[in-house]
């Protein structure tokens, strides 16, 4: 799970940044208006805190691009404003909650949590494809029922897999997704084929019938079982 903080006061958006990766979240952060906007069009994020006031800009106008980009992100308004016109505005331009400042970080994860559970879409928790079944919220993967064991970044990538069967996906893109995007300054690639090695050994091993193919050259793919 990937998570955007936009907040300029460095003191709060380290704390936040402190809390989430503490929760193991891949998280990415941005300072200002300028730097939120280049993220939010460059990136994908499966939930955003969204600071309103911002030395270049208003935080209500990255939630409108976001709509005009088509995102569908997770957005949770943090906002030292005590206005409930922003408040109200902001739900109504699709954010997806709204915490006041100050707040504990208690509470931001519970609320973090509670939207990726609603986003998670309308009761449909678990992914299954062939004879693999994936449960997001429990964070576990069964084969034929039984449990396979997967270290966390295992899961992230099988979980963005299994979003996205017969999709070719290219292994910066996977990179970007499941690492964040520090990642673009890596001159190899070597994380992710040591990663996916594993990954695709543990599901031949555990009997999956699916399968993520390596496309030489270009990334993998998830190939589903014929039906
Ligand atoms: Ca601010």
């Amino acid at each position: 799970m990937k998570i955007l903080i936009i907040e300029d006061e460095p003191s709060l958006r380290e704390i936040m940044q402190r809390a989430l990766v503490q929760e193991r979240y891949v998280v990415e952060t941005a300072a200002n208006y300028a730097e939120a906007d280049a993220k939010i069009a460059a990136y994908s994020y499966d939930c955003i805190l969204l600071d309103i006031m911002l030395p270049d800009g208003s935080g209500l106008d990255l939630l409108h691009h976001l709509k005009e980009l088509r995102k569908r992100e997770n957005v949770i308004i943090i906002s030292a404003r005590d206005s409930l016109d922003d408040k109200i505005l902001g739900l109504d331009m699709g954010a997806d909650d709204y915490l006041p400042k100050p707040f504990h970080t208690a509470e931001l994860l519970a609320r973090i949590k509670s939207v990726l559970r609603r986003g998670k879409s309308g009761g449909e928790m678990s992914l299954v494809l062939g004879n693999v079944t994936l449960e997001p919220d429990s964070s576990r993967v069964l084969i034929n029922g039984k449990e396979l064991v997967l270290l966390k970044k295992e899961f992230d990538i099988l979980l963005y897999f299994m979003q996205r069967p017969n999709h070719l996906i290219d292994k910066s893109v996977l990179a970007e997704a499941v690492w964040g995007d520090h990642v673009d300054q890596a001159d190899n690639f070597h994380f992710v084929y040591a990663q996916m090695k594993n990954l695709r050994r543990k599901l031949v091993e555990a009997g999956a019938n699916i399968e993520i193919k390596a496309i030489y050259g270009f990334g993998y793919k998830l190939i589903p079982p014929a039906s």
